[in-house]
């Protein structure tokens, strides 16, 4: 063999060595990233079935927390801590609705299906806590951790205020005009036993994201990470309020004639009282969960300077 040759030779095999290197790196890869999709859906599958099983949720409402779920665990590196998060959001708020559900359902307010959510009641709380996570997984940088807190921080806290805040024994005051009294169940409407439990909700996600190290292995630390979901637990919660005061659409039923939020009531189709009837309590809930992550984002920049 002539030096050239030999020159030759020795790089090809260099070069296919390089090469199948890489495909046994990039298969290696490809396990773990299946792995982990792996885990996500048998985590996702084991909680989804208990929740089924204690009517936390619908079949659709299962479906949909499936797919949050399983984007929320295996999209964002260690997203096992955004998955404890967001699993503390729902055990906290399905344990807040189902306190005293009787008296809730005798008052009339109670969520309907026996607390059980839907789909959309779902997506409207952890579509986008979802889109944070997945938002971190794509474009790496730690910050939208922020907003994901944001959300479910104010995801918790409008759950706890609302289903809390029906069991007010003071009447509530309408959040535009706090002089005025409205009955209990009305959107816009609050307590200061609902704004206790929001700020609790907020609370109890800040020290869930805190104590799992949610904030980029503790760098931001505890101050950080409180204020985050308290401030835009509280923000995104108020302005829940205010659109459910303003522009949620309110219905009132032929029947028993009580004003509600729900399209039917007594088995019957209600009236639009006011309001538009396009923006229900899902889509209230989403602007509201939304405005909580910009808002966490937000108070993460601003809590730098301090
Ligand atoms: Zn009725």
């Amino acid at each position: 063999m002539g030096i050239l040759q030999a020159l030759v030779y020795r790089k090809s095999v260099i070069r296919a060595a390089r090469w199948i290197m890489g495909l046994a790196l990039w298969l290696k890869e490809l396990f773990m990233d299946l792995l982990m999709l792996a885990e996500a859906l048998v985590a996702c599958a084991i909680i989804g079935a208990a929740s089924l099983r204690f009517r936390f949720v619908t079949l659709s409402g299962f479906f949909a927390a499936l797919i949050i779920g399983v984007v929320v665990f295996a999209v964002p590196s260690d997203g096992w801590k955004w998955f404890i998060v967001i699993m503390i959001f729902h055990v906290v708020a399905a344990q807040f609705t189902k306190y005293k559900y009787h008296t809730k359902r005798r008052l009339g307010f109670a969520q309907e299906k026996g607390g059980a959510r839907a789909w959309q009641n779902v997506t409207a709380n952890g579509g986008i806590a979802g889109l944070f996570a997945l938002g971190e997984g794509l474009w790496p940088s730690g910050i939208l951790a922020f907003g994901f807190i944001g959300a479910v921080a104010t995801a918790t806290a409008d759950t706890l205020a609302t289903e809390i805040g029906l069991l007010s024994k003071r009447q509530p005051r309408l959040i535009t005009d706090l002089r005025r009294k409205v009955s209990a169940g009305t959107s816009g409407g609050v307590s200061p036993i609902g704004e206790l439990a929001a700020l609790l909700g907020a609370v109890i996600i800040g020290l869930s994201a805190w104590s799992v190290g949610l904030d980029d292995l503790g760098v931001y630390g505890f101050k950080t990470t409180a204020l985050v979901a308290l401030l835009s637990g509280l923000a995104g919660c108020t302005l829940d309020s205010i659109i459910g005061a303003t522009v949620q659409g309110m219905f009132s039923c032929p029947i028993c004639g009580a004003v509600t939020e729900n399209k039917r009531h007594c088995g019957s189709t209600t009236e639009l009282v006011r309001g538009s009837s396009l923006i229900d309590n899902n889509m209230v809930n989403f602007i509201a969960t939304a405005a909580g992550a910009l808002a966490g984002i937000a108070v993460f920049n601003i809590s730098m300077y301090l």
